[in-house]
């Protein structure tokens, strides 16, 4: 395509002005067409070379999908593993707030802010004086 078409100005073009806006810019198709070629390990910079070949151009694309699929359960299970053995084993060495009112003991101070709610009309327990 010659540089002068429209479509292929849009898709390098950039504007000349303009407010950056907070929590990241929005992405143009520009961006996640290299987002996706970085996660399927393709050169995002001589992509449009091996692309002009269709029979070349489809085994990177079917190995790059099979691995960035992979990658990406792999990675999801990890952190699920993760999560399941924070819920199983909760980390010891965290000191409990216990309640003025009740017997329960809180891993955090917004559990106890929380549970503060239930005992409103209470007056707090007197620690048994021996
Ligand atoms: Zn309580």
């Amino acid at each position: 395509m010659p540089d002068e078409r429209l479509p292929k100005r849009l898709f390098y073009g950039e504007l000349q002005q303009g407010q950056r806006s907070h929590g990241g810019q929005k992405k143009r198709f520009k961006d996640t067409l290299k987002a996706s070629l970085k996660a399927f390990s393709i050169n995002p910079d001589t992509w449009e070379k091996s692309a002009l070949d269709r029979a070349t151009w489809r085994s990177p694309i079917h190995n790059g999908a099979k691995m960035c699929e992979a990658s990406r359960t792999t990675a999801a299970e990890l952190m699920r593993q993760t999560r399941k053995a924070r819920a199983i084993n909760p980390p010891g060495d965290v000191p409990l707030v216990p309640c003025p009112f009740c017997v329960r003991t809180f891993r955090a101070r917004i559990g106890l802010v929380s549970h503060l709610r239930t005992h409103r009309n209470s007056q707090p327990q007197q620690p048994p004086d021996d």
